[in-house]
């Protein structure tokens, strides 16, 4: 069984294996450790990953990015219509979620934002199958520390849709203090813990974390975030300096042309890493618009000007999650750097100013330490692999209540309860007793609407309790009902019950007096839920389209592949057939052949073998290759005579 982690971020996300007795991040199809969060949809198939990233140039309508960012929201969520500014395609309303209109294969097509989320883990499933040369179907996806229920539950579903079974969502943060905290064989005793802080600066988010050790745990002691601050808004602030200045030197409003906004945006993001280790960076866009070959350069000051609305917030989430902590900063062993936009020197300059001056680490690999942790988190739920115990407490960031209807029969009866607030311990089980004589129901939500990610429905669950079983003397019924705050910190009602105590004779008798043994007899009540997971019917139908979709892309794949081989074998066997083989074919074998090569090749230029199916260039393949193998046979023969003579001889 594969050892799967992933780190799915906002730009580029990373598969980390367990194998060889190590962690290793592994490598896409073209060789990078990085895959980009993109899903786009073709007149033929889709592309994902690397190849949506080629193909977005030309294709940015039908290219989705801010995959993460869309799942779990509606349409209407103020963090969606934020998101607007870094997305090109038409956002639409499914059903109540967020999800897109595109052409793919020419006709309009909607899928919502947890397709588009399958469709990515499908496209980092089958990147690490071909890796690890076996299925995978169980992994670890780090998720940020600020995604709700909702949102949890909606990469569970994607996750599904893949046909992936996600054995743990894990605060993207936590899993890098998991990963800084195994290694490290010297951590004191739980009285005297080492505090580290780490901070996650990446494209569109930032994390703060302080996090406990001590001998074989982690906990964590407080978080907080900012949802909207990473390289993509000092992207965003580059492109808009650019195209005033571009608008005023060449009289060309880039801003009004997707391509070209597009264009200035790929150069913008060169331009702010070259700045991350200059003092001075050109900008350069060839043809931007009208022919224009727009150039400029910037240098660090102006930079940091810019970009000052950015930097100017850094400092709230790391004071947040300090305070919370009650942690003092000179109580802070480290403070550990992860995340690409941490590499600009402003950004952590900020870091440092905002932590009184505090020496900044770089130890960890700041692109890998996340899909690392994952993985470190996947390999405790293996049983094949082994690694050093470690505990991960991670704490709940939105409280969660469960109200109900004041019962007629109990009316000093409270109707709300706060069961997981903020800070409570994940994974955690609590039981709650209500006394009833009647079904009831009972919805579970988040306290503070105004504290969740713009516009996310505070809702999580509804419960029903289908039948209460009266209780022997008429009274109230005891009712027992298990919550519980689960692993991917999704909270969930797990069972309900009622309690009896039994009391029963035993036969033997002891002194002439039988004695009485008291038992707790636990009787199950037939309950349901409904969250905003989404019905298994409706998982089994997605995950269906889901696997015609990709079956349908892997068939213009292989038929692509099927007409490369047909145009190749025409090219190199003609060329053969004048050369090596020529004195092993005899002339009218030539002439059959060639004539069939030049039937081919007008055929493969003609709008039908243009694009025709797998199995017409299979067809036409297999003809041309009756009569060439023999000739292909005999040449191999008498090439392998000698050699086989000269072997023989030597062992003669
Ligand atoms: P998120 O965590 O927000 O979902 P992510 O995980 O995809 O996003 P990272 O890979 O951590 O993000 O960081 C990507 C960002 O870091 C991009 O904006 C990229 O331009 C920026 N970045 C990478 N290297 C550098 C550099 N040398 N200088 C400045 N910025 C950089
Ligand atoms: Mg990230």
């Amino acid at each position: 069984m594969s050892v799967v982690g992933v780190d799915f971020g906002t730009l580029h996300s990373k598969i980390g294996v367990a194998r060889n007795r190590g962690i290793d991040i592994i490598v896409n199809e073209v060789s990078n450790r990085a895959t980009p969060s993109l899903v786009a949809f073709g007149p033929k198939q889709r592309s994902i990953g690397e190849s949506a990233k080629t193909q977005e140039t030309s294709n940015f309508k039908n290219t989705i990015g801010s995959l993460k960012r869309l799942i779990g929201r509606t349409l209407q969520d103020p963090d969606v219509e934020a998101e607007k500014k870094f997305l090109n395609a038409s956002l639409v309303d499914v059903e109540g979620t967020v999800g897109v209109e595109v052409t793919y294969r020419g006709e309009k097509q909607i899928f919502s934002a947890t397709q588009l989320v399958a469709m990515y883990f499908g496209k980092l499933r089958d990147i690490t199958a071909n890796e690890l040369k076996t299925a995978v179907s169980d992994l670890v996806i780090a998720v940020p520390g600020w995604y709700t229920d909702i949102q949890r539950r909606a990469m569970l579903d994607a996750a599904q849709i893949a046909g992936l079974n996600a054995l743990r969502l894990i605060n993207d943060v936590t899993a890098v203090a998991l990963g800084y905290g195994i290694t490290k064989l010297d951590l004191p005793e739980p009285e005297n813990p080492r505090h580290v802080m780490f901070v996650d600066v990446g494209h569109s988010s930032m994390s703060v974390s302080v996090i406990a050790f001590s001998k074989g745990q982690l906990s964590v002691k407080a978080a907080a975030y900012d949802r909207h601050l990473g390289g993509r808004d000092i992207d965003y602030a580059l492109i808009q300096y650019f195209a005033a200045e571009f608008n005023a030197k060449y009289h060309i409003d880039v801003l009004s042309n997707p391509k070209a906004t597009f264009r200035l945006l790929a150069s913008c993001e060169k331009l702010k890493k070259v700045l991350s280790a200059n003092n001075e960076a050109p900008l350069n866009v060839e043809s931007l618009m009208n022919d224009i070959d727009a150039s400029s350069k910037l240098n660090r000051e102006t930079y940091e000007e810019l970009i000052s609305g950015v930097l100017d917030r850094i400092a709230l989430p790391l004071q947040q999650a300090l305070a919370e902590s009650q942690v003092s900063i000179d109580d802070i062993d480290t403070v550990e750097l992860v995340g690409g936009t941490t590499r600009i020197p402003a950004v952590r300059a900020r870091i440092q100013a905002a932590l009184g001056g505090k020496v900044l680490s770089t130890t960890l690999n700041q692109d890998e330490a996340i899909a690392r942790g994952a993985t470190f988190a996947a390999a405790f739920q293996s049983p094949t692999f082994r690694v050093r115990e470690f505990h991960v407490h991670d704490i709940n960031q939105y409280p969660i209540k469960v109200s109900w209807e004041r019962s007629a029969s109990d009316p000093d009866d409270d109707t709300e309860l706060v069961v997981f607030p903020r800070g409570n311990g994940i994974p955690s089980t609590k039981i709650l007793t209500f006394y009833r004589k009647e079904p009831f129901e009972i919805d579970a939500e988040y306290v503070e609407p105004a504290t969740l990610p713009g516009g996310v429905n505070p809702w999580i669950a509804r419960f029903t309790a289908q039948a209460v079983p009266p209780a022997p003397n008429g009274d109230l019924t005891c009712v027992k009902l298990k919550t519980r705050l689960n692993l991917h910190g999704i909270m969930s009602f797990e069972n309900v019950y009622t309690e009896e105590v039994e009391e029963r004779e035993e036969t033997m008798e002891v002194d002439g007096e039988a004695p009485k043994k008291k038992r707790v007899v636990k009787k199950e009540i037939p309950f349901s839920t409904r969250t905003s997971s989404l019905e298994p019917s409706i998982v089994e139908k997605l995950k269906e389209l889901e696997a015609g979709m990709h079956a349908a892309d892997k068939l213009v794949m292989d038929t692509e592949d099927r007409k490369n081989a047909l145009e190749e074998y025409v090219y190199d066997m003609r060329a053969k057939l004048d050369e090596r083989y020529s004195s092993f074919a005899q002339t009218a074998e030539k002439e059959k052949l060639n004539g069939m090569f030049q039937e081919a090749e007008d055929w493969l230029y003609s709008d039908e073998g243009e694009d025709a199916t797998k199995s017409a260039y299979v067809g036409k393949l297999d003809a041309l290759k009756a009569v060439g193998d023999p000739i292909v046979a005999r040449y191999r023969e008498a090439d392998e005579r000698p050699r086989a003579m000269a072997q023989l001889r030597a062992t003669l």
